[in-house]
């Protein structure tokens, strides 16, 4: 027995981005324990560690030999192995980081098992990198047991090479798995004691092209997903504004399971800036479309990504998109400070922004952000709404999101875990989430 259990490899995980990453990082998990291999958590001595990697991470150099660090002060002799977009994107700059011994690129990291065949330590690192043309192969992947929601992707990569993006770089061309294998997909989900699937992809809109051909559309594949039962809840993640269809928001305003939350990338509120980055619709498309889910969704969260500090970023064009964000029926933002990325459009762009005005900026947008969502939460106190609790204390506390994306706190129960529940929202505490009516008094069952 001894002798067996000191046969059985151990292998770690470290996800750095998005949840896409988060998705492939699982799967490829329950790959390594499909054949044999004994999942454990990172300090837990592992023989192996695979670290998935994120290029648009800050410091994603730093970040990465941090971990490879790591990992080798846990377990000195362990094997190394780097995915992700990051190794996509510079796999020889990682494959000189002290401690590395494999790093694979998009069109490798599934098949890792097999092309590392038994993980055996060699002399010198292996780079199994094709170039990024090479990724045209979909596959399937979603998140289990890690969160109390599960990440399900059913698209990857981008056709549409925005100016400052280098996801098309690192992730490959827009592919899409079948309608028919995501429902394969769900319906083994819809198995489990998962309530929540998040629909995620790079550019999810785009659904529906297979081997370079467009096959299918979103709006089919979100009516074929709500026919599937077991399931409370299907969150669609992040959407363009210009392929946000009037009947997808019609759609999800009549579902029962499509939850009222949309988020929209907008990245500048400025025409100019706009035409400077490559998106394909104007600032008056961004305004229809948050109208267009207003009107129909009073009480829809709407999240919005921004960039601050792309070249040509006047005082004025930046003020532009302040107010129009302003004055916009929005819930939240995500800011991101925009930095020059190596093979993008943006990093030969006259009219760059000093850094220390990108970061003004930054914190103006952040702020904006704090009040929408103040707001927002404020517009909806005393109504009812469905919360899925997850597994996180803090004081006595736990936390879950209602389906248009308030955070809860509730005092804390272990019985609500991974429970659906119906509250009455009460209202704003001081660390700004939002206190529910007991539990015992309020609660009804779904
Ligand atoms: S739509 Fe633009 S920003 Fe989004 S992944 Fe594609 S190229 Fe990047």
């Amino acid at each position: 027995m001894k002798l067996e259990e000191s046969v059985v490899k151990k292998v770690a995980f470290y996800t750095l981005g998005c949840k896409l990453n988060y998705s492939e990082t699982s799967t490829i998990s329950r790959m390594f324990e499909n054949k044999g291999y004994q999942k454990v958590e990172f300090d837990e001595t592992p023989d192996i560690f695979i670290i998935n990697t994120c290029s648009v991470t800050e410091n994603a150099d730093k970040k990465c030999k941090k971990i490879v660090k790591e990992a080798k002060k846990i377990s000195p002799n362990s094997y190394v192995t780097i995915i992700g977009c990051y190794a996509q994107l510079k796999p020889q700059e990682i494959s000189e980081i002290k401690g590395v011994d494999a790093v694979l690129g998009a069109a490798e990291k599934f098949r890792l098992i097999e092309l590392l065949d038994g993980f055996a330590k060699e002399q010198e690192t292996k780079v199994l990198a094709s170039e990024i043309q090479d990724a045209t192969i979909f596959n399937n992947a979603y998140s289990m047991h890690d969160r109390t929601r599960t990440f399900l992707k059913v698209q990857d990569g981008c056709n549409y090479g925005c100016a400052f993006c280098t996801i098309p770089l690192a992730r490959g061309k827009s592919r899409s798995d079948s309608t028919e294998n995501i429902l394969k997909s769900v319906r083994e989900i819809a198995q489990t004691d998962v309530k929540e699937v998040v629909l995620t992809g790079v550019n999810i809109g785009d659904f529906g092209i297979q081997e370079g051909k467009r096959e299918e559309r979103f709006i089919d594949l979100i009516k074929a997903i709500d026919g599937v039962d077991g399931i409370d809840r299907f969150r669609i993640s992040s959407i363009e504004p210009n392929l946000l269809t009037n009947e997808a928001i019609e759609f999800v305003s009549k579902s029962k399971r499509f939850v009222p939350h949309f988020h929209v990338p907008l990245q500048s509120g400025s025409n100019e800036i706009l035409r400077k980055m490559g998106r394909r619709y104007l600032r008056e498309l961004y305004e229809d479309r948050v109208n267009k889910i207003k009107t129909l969704m009073p009480h829809c969260c709407i999240g919005v990504d921004v960039i601050v500090g792309f070249p040509g970023e006047t005082d004025e064009l930046f003020l532009e998109t302040y107010n129009f964000l302003n004055e916009l029926d929005i819930s939240y933002l995500h800011v991101f400070t925009y930095s020059e990325r190596a093979n993008t459009r943006a990093v030969d762009m006259d009219g760059v922004v000093p850094i220390k005005t990108r970061n003004e900026r930054s914190k103006m947008l952040r702020i904006l952000s704090e009040k929408k969502r103040r707001k927002f939460y404020e517009d909806n106190l005393g109504n009812t709404f469905t919360v899925l609790f997850e597994e996180d204390i803090e004081d006595g506390k736990m936390h879950g999101f209602t389906e248009n994306y308030i955070r809860v706190a509730a005092k804390y129960d272990p019985i609500l875990i991974n429970e659906l529940k119906m509250v009455s929202l009460k209202e704003i505490n001081e660390k700004g989430t939002v206190e529910v009516l007991e539990p015992e008094a309020s609660y009804e069952s779904h």
